[in-house]
């Protein structure tokens, strides 16, 4: 077992933590510890909600969760030598859930409070608490199904410069402004409440609180990506943009199918990542990476056999929209609940299983107009019973 560089007590939220993480980006955030190129060390994670759902039937704590402490991040871990303009190659060696914690969860979260990709159609909020078993995951808020997972971290990513920072700031603020009051908001804007910044202090955090980046959305560092491949095994190479690099994670997910559309995501869990860093000098021009590259690992689940849901770009009302992906796969996810509604679902405990299933989703036609199609894709093992039509 590679050395812990970042322990965590489950029982204490990320800013009472011996060496506190952090739950925004920032170049400013120090490095908790410095790390050679060609070292392995292991970084343990709490749930990137911070530890505020809990294992039982009761989904009050994902309607009132306070996204202002998302998402807790363990790092960031310096890389010597490493420097803007390198690439930063990560393997993940393994992952795992805690011995004393085998549980994750995955959540509907309510329209108020940010929803999901089928929020229009499911506002209210939900959970489902899954069991652990070796590399198996059940929920005894989904009987019937049974899978192996596809265990990786959500959110991966090195520093931004600052440069890089206030880019995300002023772009992401010119969307917001296009419609400031939207429910759910376009996007998340800096936040100083609940802002977790390492190890600082006094006025330089109160600074950095105000300029620091919400840990939302994938940007051009990676970040919260939410890939289900990043498993076991993935090289993945990252563009550094700070002295060191500084390399961040968290948000482990168990499961989690492709679009992780309940946005609560995945089977969301605490537990630990074996990681190995080094570094290729130049490699940002020498490649022209501009976003993160990866080759996955050679485990993962090996299902041969899926139902498949298509979807198109026309919307409820029946209008036509040009080579609209976003709509297509909404659709698809749409026509696999309704289907698995006939098999003994909720509308919600489909939206979940969607969400944490090994789901294969694709973008299968962006040619041919008018319509956009998109397709997800069902292992059909993973229920105790035929789904298909007879
Ligand atoms: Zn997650």
């Amino acid at each position: 077992m590679p050395e812990v560089l970042f322990g965590v007590d489950l029982t204490k939220p990320m800013e009472d933590q011996d060496i506190p993480g952090h739950n925004r980006w920032h170049p400013d955030i120090p490095a908790i510890a410095a790390v050679d190129p060609g070292s392995s060390f292991r970084l343990e994670c709490i749930d990137w909600t911070d530890g505020q759902i809990h294992n039982n039937d009761d989904a009050t704590d994902i309607k009132d969760v306070d996204l202002t402490r998302v998402h807790v991040l363990s790092g960031p871990v310096a890389i010597n030598g490493a420097e803007p303009g390198d690439l930063l190659v990560v393997d993940i060696l393994d992952i795992g859930a805690f011995p004393n914690s085998e549980w994750g969860f995955n959540g509907i979260f309510s329209k108020e409070n940010v929803g999901g990709f089928l929020t229009d159609y499911y506002p209210d909020a939900a959970k489902s608490i899954w069991d652990l078993q070796g590399i198996y995951a059940t929920s005894r808020h989904l009987p019937g199904v049974k899978f192996a997972g596809i265990t990786h971290p959500g959110l991966i990513g090195c520093a931004p410069s600052a440069e890089l920072l206030d880019k995300w700031n002023k772009r992401e603020a010119e969307l917001v402004a296009t419609e400031p009051n939207r429910v759910p908001p376009l996007a998340k804007l800096p936040e100083p409440e609940n802002a977790v910044l390492g190890s600082l202090s006094g006025a330089m955090k109160d600074r950095v609180a105000q300029e620091a980046a919400r840990t939302i959305p994938p940007r051009e560092h990676g970040g919260n990506t939410d890939i289900k491949n990043l498993s076991r095994g993935t090289r993945i190479y990252f563009p550094v943009y700070v002295k060191g690099a500084n390399l961040s994670m968290g948000d482990l997910h168990f499961s989690q199918g492709d679009g992780e559309i309940s946005f609560c995501g995945a089977i969301e869990m605490a537990g630990w990542i074996d990681l190995h860093v080094d570094v290729i000098k130049g490699g940002m021009a020498k490649y022209s990476i501009l976003n993160p590259i990866f080759k996955p690992g050679p485990v993962e689940p090996s299902y041969s056999e899926y139902l498949i849901f298509e979807g198109i770009s026309v919307d409820d009302a029946g209008k036509q929209h040009y080579l609209d992906v976003t709509l297509a796969y909404k659709k698809a996810c749409l026509n696999a609940i309704e289907y698995l509604k006939n098999f003994g679902f909720t509308g919600e405990q489909a939206y979940m299983l969607l969400s944490t299933a090994p789901i294969e989703g694709r973008i299968s036609g962006v040619v041919d107009i008018p319509n956009a199609c998109a397709t997800l894709a069902i292992p059909t093992a993973i229920f105790d019973k035929p789904i298909l039509p007879v």
